[in-house]
């Protein structure tokens, strides 16, 4: 009689996705439907080359402008699919979130669009101007208690109680799907890549991206970047599992904010899709900002100049063509001149 497989000692070593696992898997079909969901509502941002960069990298070098989409960020793709995947009665309830970062952006701008509801908590500490950004884009503000903590427990009380949709910034799985159509169109506009940057913190991004490249070129790299100041990814692929890790604020503010200790999508596609994870520092992440205003003409924030950081400070050094993701264009007037007059401003 054969042994039951449960029972068989050696069997204990062969890990098989669970069951939920492979319920909650992101597949390629679902970047499609993100893609024909989002169409008209989000812009296919342009994709162009860089012939500073192609001299620094001895490379074609390809910018994906995604900082001139709407909101100023990516964030957009992922928001707006998420906001269109809700049944008819979340529909009719809303959304909840408590990102007041480029996230809070863009689900207020999705839901608006859609005629949907959302809601962001945020804490007494947040800067008047932020707050009314995001009033401005049609959001309900709650105002709670003085932490960032505060306004994240007044998130999930909201989504208990009055059954509104949270939407994570990165570990949702239509998120990472509409941050998925990023790495189609850049597939769409440079076939050849041999190497595809990524900022990365959370890597809802990069997940989606990744997703996208693998599909349409398995030969091209994926390589993940991120700040030295918050590298929770970095960290949980190094340790195997999702870790937290102290955080420094950084001028890469958008790459703040851990992966979550029970993350149920990112750091099992990071590690399955992702070639490589490189960190760059404050230096660095100025110098990007400022190559892309002197030599691009373009006004970037600093999660969004990692990638042109890490081909400045060498430690990536593409072998062939490559792009980069410009994820987004939200920084403070007065902390960008600063760093376009040499700054590498303490944050
Ligand atoms: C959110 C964000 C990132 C990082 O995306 P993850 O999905 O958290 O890895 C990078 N750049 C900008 C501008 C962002 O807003």
């Amino acid at each position: 009689m054969a042994k039951q497989a449960g029972r068989d000692p050696g069997a204990r070593n062969i890990r098989l996705p669970s069951v939920r696992a492979l319920l909650m898997a992101i597949a390629f079909t679902d970047i499609l439907e993100a893609r024909r969901r989002i169409a008209g509502r989000v812009l296919r941002t342009p994709m162009r080359r860089s012939a500073a960069l192609e001299r620094v990298a001895d490379a074609p070098v390809w910018l994906k402008c995604e900082h001139q989409q709407t909101t100023g960020s990516f964030k957009l793709r992922g928001a707006t699919n998420a906001v269109l995947s809700l049944t008819e009665e979340e529909r009719t309830r809303g959304v909840v979130t408590f990102s007041t970062g480029n996230h809070g952006r863009a689900l207020s701008h999705a839901a608006n669009a859609a005629g949907t509801r959302a809601v962001v908590c945020m804490s007494a500490l947040v800067p008047p101007n932020k707050v009314e950004a995001i009033r401005a884009l049609g959001a309900d503000i709650r105002i709670v208690g003085n932490s960032q903590d505060e306004a994240e427990r007044a998130a999930s009380a909201l989504e208990k109680a009055e059954g509104l949709r949270r939407v994570s910034p990165m570990d949702d799985a239509a998120v990472i799907a509409g941050q998925g159509t990023l790495g189609m169109e850049i597939m769409e506009d440079a076939p050849d890549l041999e190497t595809v940057l990524v900022p990365l913190s959370g890597g809802g991004l990069i997940s989606g991206v990744a997703l996208a490249v693998k599909t349409l070129s398995p030969k091209t790299k994926v390589v993940g970047v991120g700040s030295k100041r918050c590298p929770a990814m970095a960290a949980s692929l190094e340790a195997g599992r999702p870790v937290e890790v102290p955080e420094e604020p950084s001028l890469a503010d958008s790459l703040g904010g851990g992966i979550g200790l029970e993350n149920r999508h990112t750091f099992g596609m990071t590690k399955r899709y992702v070639d490589e994870c490189v960190l760059v520092g404050e230096e660095d992440i100025a110098a990007g900002i400022r190559f892309a205003y002197e030599a691009e003409g373009e006004v970037i924030e600093g999660a969004a100049a990692v990638g042109i950081a890490a081909l400045l400070n060498g430690s990536v050094k593409p072998a062939g063509p490559a792009a980069i993701i410009l994820t987004g264009r939200n920084i403070a007037p007065d902390l960008h001149r600063r760093v376009i007059n040499g700054e590498t401003p303490q944050i």
